[in-house]
């Protein structure tokens, strides 16, 4: 490289990031990184991902160039401790995320802290929703805590300003913006964080009448009355309908409707609003792939579409997350990264959200540091899995019966094949516990035989084996990842 072409600072920051480069790929270069993470996006309303109530056209772009993970999990599924999971790499008892109302220590390292060591500019732009200002982000702009959808206020590096519009564009916008004006010469890693589609899904006033006339396919098990469930699961107030509000809404609930006919009433109000929201979110992805193809750096970008957890969509009944349901727990999983990844290819390897840091790390040629818990999975992107990648994974909720859904907290392990969660009611001085101890209770299902996880097994005799070894699983893997039985 003519170093005729650099001051002297700038020679040592490109020999900096030659130095870290030489740990990736012979020949690759440290590339850039745009991560665009949805609120509550759940797989299923992905065209992607075999959706049968909408079309993602814009997001579907990245899942043809690249490759999708189908079995993409969350450790936590609630917004605060997936961010911080995704962030730092680690468990919630490990970070110290465990509920929505915990804090992320601003000295605490992280994958943008990593990657701004090792020579990337790094941006943070929309939901942030983890109490303290970001650190480790050579800009940020944050919506303040949850954010609302019109006209509103960011903290721009410290500094509140009310905008006018609507969030998710405001948010592309701003991730446009600051693109534009970065530095050329050193790679970026920009996080471009939707709140969409998070309650109360409120659309875009042009998407307001999106769907007016049409009636959403419902979900096979909308009509779940929980029968074999675990107690405390079959009492989470998070029903459509019977646990939703005028806001949810946006009308009065009908007064004259209850149970399954109050529910197949709010359901289409409900999911068409959410529909709506990620409307925009497919649009703006649109605008940002735009962006990397009329400058030449789709190329030499890693482009990820991704959402901080699952969420129910009438399935089971219900709206919302937090439960270790597959509908909850896994995470939509799009990256694209050409000559690297190949196009419009599948992986089913059990993927973490603790994973994509040291992902992040690997492509820029950074070693994981020893703290964080998650694995690389650049190999598993890139059709050679190795094969000792795992085929368990730990999860652990733990905001015990808050007051809003009542989930209790719980434990499990999943398989490919098979899920057991353990509730465990609530142990003394339990982080997040706020109300009276529940009685410990255990499902286990065959995911194989039943997706949809009506039939709990735990109780059958003929699983009797499966439960012993899938108990043990679940010790081992509490051990390994260092967590503490209740
Ligand atoms: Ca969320």
């Amino acid at each position: 490289m003519p170093t005729s072409q650099y001051n002297r600072r700038e020679f040592l920051g490109v020999m900096g990031a030659a130095a870290a480069a030489a740990h990736a790929a012979p020949g690759r270069e440290q590339p850039n990184v745009l991560y665009i993470m949805a609120d509550d996006h759940a797989s299923h309303a992905i065209t992607a991902y075999g959706s049968r109530i909408n079309k993602t056209p814009n997001i579907d772009r990245i899942a043809k160039g690249g490759v999708r993970l189908n079995n993409c999990f969350c450790t936590n599924s609630i917004c605060t401790p997936s961010r911080a999971a995704i962030l730092t790499g680690q468990y919630s008892h490990k970070n110290g995320v465990y509920t929505l109302g915990d804090a992320l220590d601003p000295n605490r390292n992280h994958v943008a802290k990593e990657l701004k060591n090792a020579g990337y500019q790094t941006a943070m732009i929309g939901k942030w929703h983890l109490q303290t200002n970001p650190t480790g982000f050579d800009y940020w702009n944050i919506l303040p805590g949850q954010g609302v959808y019109y006209d509103p206020v960011f903290i721009d590096g410290g500094q509140k300003k009310k905008h006018s519009g609507y969030c998710t564009d405001l948010i592309t916008d701003f991730t446009l913006d600051w693109l534009k004006q970065r530095d050329k010469k050193k790679p970026f890693f920009a996080l471009c964080h939707h709140k969409a589609p998070h309650r109360p899904w409120d659309p875009a006033p042009k998407y307001a009448h999106l769907f007016d006339g049409q009636t959403i396919p419902e979900p096979d098990n909308l009509y779940d009355h929980y029968e074999g469930k675990a107690r405390s699961v079959a009492a989470v107030k998070m029903r459509v309908g019977e646990d939703m509000n005028k806001t949810d809404v946006k009308m009065d609930l009908p007064a004259d409707l209850q149970g399954d006919a109050l529910r197949k009433w709010a359901y289409q109000y409900y999911i068409k609003d959410y529909l709506r929201c990620i409307q925009s979110v497919d649009d703006n992805v649109g605008r940002l792939l735009d962006y990397l193809d009329a400058e030449g750096l789709a190329k030499d970008t890693i482009i990820v579409y991704t959402s901080d957890q699952g969420f129910f969509l009438g399935d089971h009944g219900w709206y919302d997350k937090r439960l270790m349901y597959e509908e909850s727990l896994r995470m939509p999983f799009l990256v694209r990264y050409p000559g690297a990844i190949r196009p419009g290819t599948v992986s089913s390897d059990i993927i973490l959200n603790i994973d994509f840091a040291p992902m992040f790390l690997d492509y820029a040629g950074v070693k994981t540091p020893a703290e964080m818990q998650g694995r690389s999975f650049r190999a598993n992107l890139e059709g050679h899995s190795p094969s000792n990648w795992r085929t368990s994974m730990y999860y652990r909720y733990w905001m015990h019966n808050s007051n809003d859904h009542h989930v209790p907290a719980h434990y499990g392990v999943r398989t490919k094949q098979h899920k057991l969660i353990y509730y465990y009611g609530k142990p003394l001085g339990m982080k997040g516990a706020n109300e009276p101890a529940t009685t410990p209770e255990w499902e286990l299902f065959d995911m194989q035989k039943d997706p949809r996880e009506m039939k709990n097994l735990y109780n059958d005799p003929a699983y009797r084996g499966l439960v012993d070894k899938l108990t043990s699983e679940l010790a081992r893997l509490q051990k390994e990842v260092d967590d503490t039985p209740a």
